[in-house]
């Protein structure tokens, strides 16, 4: 079994090792069995659903929220297998003649991956063609959006469970996500009718990413520019709530000569993936940005994220974080925290219907608890995911602010100063 994983893994990715729990993952997809993956981004997943696919018989049906990222996904599939219908993009954009081709290759069994949008899955002449043919999985990418807790809630997704009973009885389900709170787990497992599911769980520790958390003053801009300026030629990423922010941090920077640029949607798309491009080339050193940067940026030495605005929840935090320290080097994550900015951020949602304001504030909430914690910001973190941490004994465990100045020890400096 396991040459043969390996074989099937060099054959089709050309990798010579699993990452991670992929293969125990792909072990439990080859049984038939309900299979719950929670990895962090950039861990894997993909691979997870794509290589037994490959490697079985009838087709794989995978759901996934994002039209760009299905693209993506099928022309990489397609590269490595040299066969165009071995993977389909199954949507409303298609004409008659696509739709008939690839109805053609899944009858063939040519193809071993579908990837459709799950409003696309929902239609009955869908439904009713793919009853008719063999499906060998269904995998569910991104299936926090199953979920009102997860960051990304889509309703099309609540109906997948009784699309997929009628499509087939016995298709396994795999389900995908990143995100890693135990509420969002449970509504998972429960919506997709998968409680007997095998559970694969890697660990959420980013060893090399050093936390820490700044009280916001007035002069915040001034503590953003003696910090870059520490870290020249460094590649770093400044996140701000607003494109005004953005765009004012962005000249503030300027003027004191660092080579920066803003980022955010208000920009024209030309704009912006020049921006990009200047960063990933390295023409500039910092990037000023909403939100809206960093989905699939793959940027494998940024050195510093900096939160200007603290984010609204423990996931988005991490997530952006995240983009530190890819390559497993010294990744700075500093964030300045004031409690007006949790008001600020109450207050957008107060638009919101009352259920969602309700979940957005006990999602706030947590963010209070961690930028105002005298723990280890790590141990928080990871036992927000539902993870147990030491920091005796778990990797990067002094990797943060409360851990490496704490609180009583800095009093007592300033007691000696006083
Ligand atoms: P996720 O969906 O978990 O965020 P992806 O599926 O997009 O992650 O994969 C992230 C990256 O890891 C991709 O560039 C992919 O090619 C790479 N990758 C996946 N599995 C392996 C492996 N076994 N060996 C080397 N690289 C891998
Ligand atoms: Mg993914």
């Amino acid at each position: 079994m396991k040459s043969d994983l390996h074989s099937a893994l060099k054959k089709y990715f050309g990798f010579g090792e699993f990452k991670g729990l992929q293969e125990q993952v792909i072990k439990s997809i080859l049984e038939q069995k309900n299979t719950f993956v929670i990895m962090p981004t950039g861990g894997g997943k993909s691979l997870c659903y794509q290589l037994p696919a490959l490697m079985q018989e009838g087709t794989a049906i995978v759901v996934s929220p994002l039209i760009a990222l299905m693209k993506n996904q099928v022309d990489a599939i397609r590269g490595v297998s040299n066969e165009n219908g071995v993977a389909h993009v199954l949507n409303s954009s298609l004409n008659k003649t696509e739709i008939k081709q690839v109805k053609e290759d899944i009858t063939n069994g040519i193809t071993k991956l579908l990837y459709v949008a799950p409003e696309s899955l929902t239609k009955e002449e869908n439904v009713e063609f793919l009853r008719t043919v063999k499906i060998s999985f269904m995998a569910v990418d991104e299936a926090h959006c199953i979920s009102e807790w997860g960051h990304d809630f889509r309703p099309e997704y609540r109906n997948l469970r009784s699309i997929i009973r009628r499509i087939g009885d016995n298709i396994p389900i795999i389900g995908l996500t990143a995100t890693a709170t135990p509420k969002v787990q449970e509504d998972i497992l429960k919506n997709l009718g998968m409680n007997d599911a095998n559970t694969f769980k890697a660990s959420f520790n980013r060893p090399n990413l050093y936390y820490e958390i700044r009280p916001k003053t007035k002069n915040v801009d001034a503590d953003i520019i003696r910090f870059v300026k520490q870290n020249e030629g460094k590649s770093g990423i400044i996140y701000c709530l607003s494109r005004k922010r953005v765009e004012e941090l962005a000249q503030v920077l300027q003027v004191n000569g660092i080579k920066a640029v803003p980022y955010h949607a208000g920009l024209d798309a030309k704009k912006r993936s020049n921006h990009q491009d200047m960063f990933l080339m390295e023409d500039i050193d910092v990037v000023v940005a909403t939100i809206a940067f960093g989905m699939g940026i793959d940027k494998p030495d940024v050195r510093f994220v900096i939160h200007h605005d603290i984010p609204k929840s423990i996931e988005s935090y991490y997530q952006e974080t995240g983009r530190a320290g890819r390559d497993g080097g010294e990744g700075h994550c500093l964030a300045y925290y004031a409690y007006k900015d949790i008001e600020k951020l109450e207050k957008f949602m107060s638009g919101k219907p009352v259920a969602e304001q309700e979940i957005g504030q006990a999602l706030l909430q947590e963010v209070v608890a961690f930028a105002e914690t005298s723990i280890s910001r790590r141990k928080f973190i990871l036992h927000y995911f539902g993870e147990s941490f030491d920091n005796k004994t778990g990797e990067g465990g002094d990797m943060d602010d409360n851990m490496r100045h704490p609180k009583e020890k800095q009093e007592a400096k300033d007691d000696v100063k006083l």
